[in-house]
């Protein structure tokens, strides 16, 4: 066996399948870590726009309730003028006027409060506004993006056929026993079985090759592993590209 032959195949077929491999990775990784940052963006918008929307809630029941309240004192404060006229001694009546005028305060003190109620409530519809505005953007952004992911998801199923297909016509002219090891390294090495030897050092994990391994690449007689990474090491000017 030609071993230079084997490995000038051996590169170009790692140059398809880093294409290839990177093509995978997009689609099994990057575009699903994509969508669900979306959803993330899209969760937390929501969750926003719950909130504010919670809140205004709470504000206009607790308006309602000082509502319920003011007009308790109003009715309180009627049902005692008519009783003014009813009343037979001063005292009584001046009793009853005292209690009249605490009301007013009270209701005044109340009529504040649903003021001060109608403010904030008006804040919290602008956050509920703006909230929902913002939540709107993030809900076209997520459909347009997601939708943009599902095409390049698509294109990319079918490109990874298309060089599937091509990797196939590459492979069948290379020693089984060597495309063997080539693809398991493949699986385990990150996408990467071959290495070439650059200014004496292994070109995927950088670590010194001693010169009696470039020796023996150099005899091609057999493959030669870097010692660290096991990769399969090549000379790249050596082999006819
Ligand atoms: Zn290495």
């Amino acid at each position: 066996m030609n071993f230079k032959e084997e490995l000038a195949k051996l590169v170009v077929l790692q140059e398809e399948d880093t294409l290839l491999y990177n093509s995978i990775q997009t689609i099994e990784k990057t575009i699903p870590e994509e969508i669900a940052e979306l959803k993330d963006e899209l969760k937390v918008s929501r969750s926003e726009l719950t909130n504010a929307e919670e809140k205004l809630k709470g504000l206009q029941l607790a308006k309602k309730d000082k509502e319920l309240t003011l007009a308790a004192k109003e009715e309180a404060i009627h049902k005692a003028q008519t009783q003014l006229y009813q009343l037979k001694t001063n005292k009584e009546y001046q009793a009853k006027l005292s209690e009249i005028e605490s009301l007013k305060a009270d209701i005044s003190s109340c009529e504040e409060l649903v003021l001060k109620a109608l403010e904030g409530i008006e804040a919290a519809q602008e956050d509920v506004n703006k909230a929902s505005d913002a939540f709107k953007e993030v809900e076209q952004k997520f459909t347009d993006e997601i939708s943009v992911l599902e095409n390049k998801a698509k294109e990319l199923n079918a490109e990874i056929e298309h060089k599937k297909e091509k990797r196939a016509g590459v492979t069948k002219d290379v020693d089984k026993k060597i495309l063997e090891i080539y693809e398991k390294l493949l699986n385990k090495r990150g996408g990467v079985a071959l290495a070439p030897i650059s200014n004496g050092t292994c070109g995927a994990c950088y670590m010194h090759v001693m010169p009696q391994i470039i020796n023996s690449i150099k005899m091609y007689d057999e493959l030669v592993f870097c010692p660290s990474c096991m990769r399969i090491l090549y000379i790249h000017e050596d082999l006819s590209l």
